[in-house]
């Protein structure tokens, strides 16, 4: 039996069903200036928003929610005209944006804010160089919405009541130190520009950047990383100057003979509507690639069926799926994680439905700087106590990282167990022990 509900895409002037924006025209709605103005980033325009089209315990719970999270709230008008407004408490959209205090969980004892370490491996402020042959470049500290799991929030957004962010200096002095490094060191040739968003970019500053950069004669791929194209596909249907921008460091990629590409971030085949595809398909006609990095979802995307859905709908507008990431051990967000075990079963559903370049590799990325694995790759897995060990031979030989299963898929004994400080040292000592990598030199 198969399905082609992955070709049924959201059209229509779906907006309007939001009282606020009921007058809303098309114009105004694919305008990206518009959407900017438009977008939420309080509580009180929150809950004027959607004061009628849901309940008072509704609005009672997402003021909660905004005190404990450790990201701030924005969202675009588009992405909030997606939300099932009927049933919010459910939402795929409205779980990863907005925050509510119900469904909040305690976090495991073992969560921090900087899991994978980024700030260590950095050489100069907001450059990650943990790979030998690439780096990653943070430019800019915004984004046109906030996702609530970020594995940056120790440093993305502004402060928040439980989170001081960390100055990363984002400046383009701070540029112009990381692309003296990179011209520095000849084994680098691939470079991730991220942030906070590259969309977040003005056209003048991606151009400066994109052709700095791929002059460089070590420099041979490049990538931006942008959320943009999920939450705010009007962009690239209206801001010209930026696309042709875009346009520009692509052709001169072409013509050195480099790879410009962008990474983007769909997570539920709901954020792919049509004017996702007209988006997609204006870019595609320009030659320009487009890959996807999902990060697991609990309530989102942790079924094998809305994970096929969204492998199919990424592959129809010609967006590859490359990565689906095991959820970083971030802290605030313990609701939206899953197990080890889950990931491995959604996978195996995964693979097969499709195109093998259309097939996501399931990653975990592995706490304390061990960079991407294979969530299939770990050394050992406790099901039952929820530590898996991971190596990662060609990035930091001779170590192990732990990843520890969320808090609420462990049993109420094995919880008690992580809160005692022994028991917790021993778990992690059995894990270590059963996976035979020997010397526990990395336990704290
Ligand atoms: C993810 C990442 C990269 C890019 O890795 P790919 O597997 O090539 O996508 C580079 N540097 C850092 C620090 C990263 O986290
Ligand atoms: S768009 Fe990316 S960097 Fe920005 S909040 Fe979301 S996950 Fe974090």
């Amino acid at each position: 039996m198969y399905t082609l509900e992955h070709r049924e895409l959201q059209e229509g002037e779906f907006w309007r069903e939001i009282p606020v924006f009921a007058k809303v025209s098309q114009n105004e709605f694919l305008d990206y200036k518009w959407q900017i103005k438009n977008s939420i980033s309080d509580l009180i325009k929150l809950a004027e928003t959607i004061k009628g089209v849901v309940s008072d315990d509704f609005i009672v719970a997402i003021s909660k929610g905004f005190h404990f999270a450790p990201m701030n709230v924005r969202v675009t008008p588009y992405l909030l005209s997606l939300i099932d407004w009927n049933d919010p408490w459910n939402d795929p959209i409205r779980k990863q944006f907005i925050p509510v205090s119900t469904q909040l969980i305690e976090d495991h004892p073992m969560l921090t804010l900087d899991s994978l370490h980024e700030q260590k491996d950095a050489p100069v402020s907001g450059l990650t160089h943990r790979y030998i042959d690439k780096a990653l470049f943070l430019t800019v500290n915004a984004c046109p919405v906030y996702c609530r799991f970020c594995t940056r929030s120790y440093a993305i957004g502004a402060d928040t009541e439980t989170v001081k962010k960390v100055d990363l200096y984002l400046n383009s002095k701070h540029w112009e130190n990381a692309f003296q490094y990179i011209e520095s060191r000849p084994e680098l040739e691939d470079v991730v520009i991220s942030g906070g968003d590259t969309y977040n970019l003005s056209a003048e500053a991606l151009k400066k950047i994109g052709f700095r950069l791929l002059q460089m004669p070590n420099i041979q791929r490049i990538r931006f990383a942008t959320k943009g194209l999920a939450v705010m596909p009007m962009k690239i249907l209206s801001d010209e100057k930026w696309l042709d921008a875009l346009t520009e460091v692509f052709l001169l990629g072409r013509k050195l003979h480099k790879q410009v590409a962008i990474h983007t971030h769909f997570n539920n085949a709901k954020e792919i509507t049509m004017i996702s595809k007209r988006a997609m398909d204006k870019l595609f006609e320009r030659g320009i690639t487009i890959r996807n990095q999902s990060v697991l979802l609990r309530g989102v995307n942790d079924t094998y069926e809305k994970m096929q859905l969204l492998v199919k709908r990424l592959s129809y507008i010609n967006v590859q799926p490359y990565y689906v990431f095991q959820h970083d051990m971030v802290k605030g967000v313990e609701d939206l994680r899953t197990c080890v075990k889950t990931a491995i079963e959604i996978e195996k559903n995964v693979r097969g439905v499709t195109a093998g370049f259309n097939t996501p590799t399931f990653v975990l990325d592995a706490p304390g700087g061990g960079g991407k694995r294979c969530i299939h790759s770990y050394e050992y897995y406790n099901r039952e106590t929820g530590v898996s060990v991971y190596t990662a031979p060609s990035v930091k030989p001779g170590k192990y990282f732990m990843y520890f299963d969320p808090f609420h898929s462990l049993s109420e004994e094995i919880r008690q167990a992580w809160r005692d400080q022994k028991k917790r040292q021993q778990m992690c000592l059995d894990a270590i022990y059963h996976s035979g990598v020997g010397a526990c030199s990395r336990l704290a």
